[in-house]
């Protein structure tokens, strides 16, 4: 098999690789001239539905579907960049944007003229300031070389990117919520539908896409569909970004084809497992999505193949790898707090249910556990993440997710774990709450 060439992150070691100058000089800038200057945007939007470009944020919907959702008979629209990049332990959008901005840049200029959006907001997470900076710096660079502002190219097309930063909640990494955050308002998600494509920022059709998302568009409309599809497995193609920490011996951030594996990551670029120890379970793309165990090491993480392991999906492709010493309580202790702090409380069964595991776990941990807090916790995160519905946004799938796959992929452990700390005194009455 040939060796795969880095495409987002082509330009990551070419020095000052953030200057328009040096983008410029790599080819930079000429795909959104093609675009610009020989295509139409519903030609635009049949090539990237023909790549089959699905959504990097999360969820991997069809990019080129999602933009066929906006009203034909619409006025106006706005494109807004999801880069409030929250999942634990992602952090590929950030090097996107602190090393290769103006990428980003043609990314955003194309999609927006295949979507005819003349307003884009790049919703930055709070805690990225230098990527904000160097965003900011590098869209006033591209303005002034007017592929911002009026008639870009002479194609009679207007762009304007603004850059918002918001203000440390993971929620707003939600499309709905992005949305109410930066209209100014509590980042609370909005039931659907009415979807964003529909009724979005200030109640005009909007779309809202991930930043690597995007960054793929270029090289799309470069290189063609049938390249982008020639990459990855046979249903998920392209490039991925994918993010290695937790338990290993070097935490990077690396771009292979969709469909490597757990295993290829942790020994061919993070240097193996740390402390010489082995893996003894991995988060796929964010907790939100659940748990790996040791025996799925091995199992291609793309759209598809990495759901025949109970996982919620492929998620951020943010893989946090956990040792042999460490115990899945500790783990499912710590997601359970973040949770709990990050649900909005707008649903009851997110808000309380949520709060529920938390208060199990920190009772579980300080020695009042009992066997059957773990039926109870499997029955809740059923009621939570597996019946649809019961919530507005996916916050509460994803805190169920690792709870799920816990209770069926660690359950001796968990057991032991608990008859191991049970204290006495400690243990709650019948009457007592979780
Ligand atoms: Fe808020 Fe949770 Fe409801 Fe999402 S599911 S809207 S985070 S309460």
């Amino acid at each position: 098999m040939a060796a795969f060439e880095p495409v987002l992150t082509r330009n990551f070691a070419v020095e000052n690789s953030q200057s328009l100058k040096v983008y410029e000089g790599r080819g930079g800038y000429q795909a959104a001239k093609k675009a610009l200057t020989t295509m139409s945007p519903d030609e635009l939007v049949q090539l990237v539905k023909d790549s089959e470009l699905r959504g990097r944020g999360g969820a991997g919907f069809p990019t080129g579907l999602k933009w066929s959702f906006l009203p034909k008979d619409r006025a106006e629209t706005f494109m807004c960049v999801n880069g409030d990049e929250s999942e634990p332990a992602t952090f590929n959008n950030r090097y996107l944007l602190e090393r290769d901005p103006h990428q980003m840049i043609e990314g955003i200029i194309i999609s927006c003229f295949a979507t005819r959006a003349s307003t884009a907001y790049l919703y930055n997470r709070f805690e990225y300031i230098a990527a904000t900076r160097v965003m900011e710096r590098a869209i006033a660079e591209a303005r002034a070389a007017g592929y911002l502002g009026k008639n870009i190219f002479g194609s009679g097309f207007d762009l304007e990117i603004y850059v918002h930063r918001g203000a440390g909640a993971y929620i707003c990494g939600e499309e709905t919520g992005l949305i109410e955050s930066l209209e100014g308002k509590r980042g609370w998600p909005r039931i659907k539908p009415p979807f964003p494509a529909v009724e979005g920022a200030f109640r005009k059709p909007t779309v809202v896409n991930n930043i690597e998302t995007l960054c793929c568009v270029p090289h799309i409309v470069e290189r063609g569909a049938d390249w982008f599809k020639s990459i990855g497995t046979p249903k998920s193609y392209g490039p991925k970004l994918y993010t290695i920490s937790g338990h290993v011996n070097k935490q990077v951030c690396v771009e292979l084809p969709l469909g490597v594996t757990t295993r290829q990551l942790i020994e061919e670029h993070a240097g193996g497992v740390w402390k010489g120890r082995k893996a003894k379970a991995a988060v796929p793309g964010g907790i939100s999505m659940g748990l790996l165990s040791a025996d799925e090491l091995d199992v291609p993480l793309d759209f598809e193949e990495i759901r025949k392991t109970g996982c919620l999906g492929l998620g951020t492709a943010a893989v946090t790898v956990i040792d042999d010493q460490t115990p899945i309580m500790d783990v499912l202790y710590n997601t359970c707090r973040f949770f709990a702090h990050e649900s909005c409380g707008q649903c009851t069964p997110c808000r309380e249910g949520t709060t529920w595991f938390y208060k199990t776990m920190k009772r579980i941990k300080a020695g009042g556990g009992r066997l059957e807090d773990l039926d109870v916790m499997e029955q809740l995160a059923k009621n939570l993440g597996i019946t649809p519905g019961t919530t507005i946004c996916g916050l509460a799938d994803g805190a169920a997710w690792p709870i799920k796959n816990a209770m069926t992929k660690f359950r001796p452990e968990l057991e032991e774990y608990i008859r191991s700390h049970q204290q006495a005194d400690k243990k709650p009455t019948a009457l007592q709450e979780a």
